[in-house]
């Protein structure tokens, strides 16, 4: 077993970075932010900047989307490694993702 990552997918340690959430709140934590970023949500736990986004459909109708919030990215990808080796639940399609949050502090 490997945590290395494979290389075809990029950097592991290079996550993709989101910014973009659904209004123009300046939100007070990774959670809510979180929450704005994914209505769809079905549930979202923890508290950080990482977040490990699983979105495997519980059926053909339903797109099930949840996430994790983490503090630290090797804890995050610890995370990601862990549902990826167990599957996430459900009818897990191996859809999961590490991801970064960014927010605008500037006022
Ligand atoms: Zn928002
Ligand atoms: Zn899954």
């Amino acid at each position: 077993m490997t945590h290395i990552g494979d290389p075809r997918k990029g950097n592991p340690m290079s996550p993709k970075i989101y910014r973009k959430h659904n209004c123009s709140a300046k939100h007070r934590t990774w959670r809510t932010l979180a929450a704005c970023m994914w209505p769809q949500a079905a549930w979202i736990s923890g508290e950080g900047q990482y977040a490990t986004v699983s979105r495997c459909s519980e059926s053909a109708v339903r797109q099930v989307v949840s996430v994790a919030l983490h503090d630290d990215l090797a804890k995050a990808k610890e995370a990601l490694d862990l549902i990826n080796a167990t599957a996430c639940g459900g009818r897990c399609v191996k859809d999961h993702e590490l991801i970064k949050l960014e927010r605008d502090t500037s006022s």
